[in-house]
């Protein structure tokens, strides 16, 4: 690690995640190894045994079956690839869903609650008078951390028979996940978020047995995802994959750390917003906003004082806008642009906590004056 990298306080876990060390470790071990896993020769066969232990391993952590597993390129990939085979049909997605999803091709969207949960009111009425295809809800959302009610909103699905895709990328290693339990037709997950190698994720074909194809041309994933195998970080993906699924318990304990710091942000500015407190959240996840002082002046402030926030989404132009979820969720313009996401993972520390409220103290000071 650089000394700059070491000097920062790293809080976007949702953005993305550190390596973890076991992933590190395989880095170290298999950046030697050259091999295209549909190659014969003896260096072939090691990539593919690098890519069937990651599908195993992968698999695990949702609970599915590693041929039910499409490996590709990320979460975007596989958002984009259940989306467009639905095309020319109805597709619902909730109006929270990461932007992979609300610009693939959708129909129309499905309101939230102030607390940012899918409202299932709202959600019974377009299945019933749209008459869906396919209904996409993601499992967590990315910038509040609220748990989305997936195995109500698949039943009433069922009920409707709307096919459910569900983007599990903020879900994973964050909270058990059982594809067979929420009996989801399609689940997303990407590597990056559970401390793997960015640019792979899965797709994993659940209750619905048509696989829906995005890329063609090389027969590999047994034709289902055209193009070599992206070994390294596929084989990191499921390093990862396992450390998560074994850190799942330890993952609940950062909840303290994250009720510290909400703690310390009401003493700051009791005028602060913190979303989605009334419904359930993943551990890790914080997002607030102190009215009037924009998100971007915010995280200038914070980077400032060497500390890694976001304003929510990580916007890919690097610009900062204004949060669409929270605007979906009923906050104002001015609430939805002054936001800020501290998201904490298995490297944050108590230090880390009291060095962000004692940055952010002195910034809310300086406004102030
Ligand atoms: N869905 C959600 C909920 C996400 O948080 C992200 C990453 N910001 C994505 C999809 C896109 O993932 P990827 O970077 O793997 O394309």
């Amino acid at each position: 690690m650089t000394k700059e990298c070491m000097e920062m306080i790293y809080l976007d876990y949702n953005g993305t995640a550190p390596l973890r060390p076991q992933v590190r470790g395989f880095v170290e071990s298999y950046q030697h190894i050259a091999g295209n896993a549909s190659s014969v020769h003896a260096l072939g066969r090691k990539a593919r045994s690098v890519v069937e232990n990651a599908r195993e391993n992968v698999a695990a952590l949702a609970n599915a079956l590693p041929e039910n597993m499409v490996f590709n390129s990320g979460a975007t990939e596989a958002n984009n690839t259940v989306i467009r085979f639905f095309a020319g049909k109805k597709i619902y997605a909730s109006a929270i869903e990461h932007p992979s999803v609300l610009e693939a091709g959708i129909t129309g969207t499905i309101p939230v609650t102030r607390d940012g949960v899918v409202d299932l009111a709202a959600l019974e009425k377009i299945l019933q008078d749209e008459k869906p295809a396919l209904v996409s809800v993601m499992y967590v959302n990315n910038e509040t951390g609220v748990i989305q009610p997936i195995e109500e909103i698949v039943k009433r699905c069922r009920a409707h028979d709307a096919k459910i895709h569900c983007d599990a990328v903020q879900a994973a290693g964050r909270i058990p996940l059982d594809i067979k339990k929420i009996g989801v037709d399609y689940l997303t997950l990407s590597a990056h978020k559970i401390g793997g190698l960015q640019g792979a994720g899965a797709l994993i074909i659940g209750m619905c047995r048509e696989t829906p194809l995005l890329l063609n041309g090389g027969g590999q994933e047994k034709r289902r995802r055209a193009g070599t195998e992206n070994v390294f970080a596929i084989g990191a993906f499921g390093v990862a994959a396992e450390a998560a699924k074994q850190g799942i318990e330890d993952f609940q304990k950062i909840a303290g750390l994250r009720d510290r710091l909400e703690a310390g942000l009401k003493d700051i500015a009791p005028s602060i917003i913190i979303h989605g407190i009334n419904a359930p959240r993943v551990a890790n996840t914080s997002f607030f906003s102190l009215p009037n002082i924009s998100s971007e002046t915010q995280l200038i402030a914070m980077d400032l004082a060497r500390l890694c926030v976001s304003n929510g989404s990580a916007c890919s132009s690097g610009t900062v806008k204004s949060s669409y979820v929270l605007e979906a969720m009923g906050c104002s313009k001015d609430v939805a642009s002054s936001a800020l996401r501290v998201s904490l993972g298995w490297e944050s520390t108590e230090e880390d906590i009291e060095k962000f409220l004692a940055a952010y103290a002195k910034f809310a000071q300086r406004i102030a004056a």
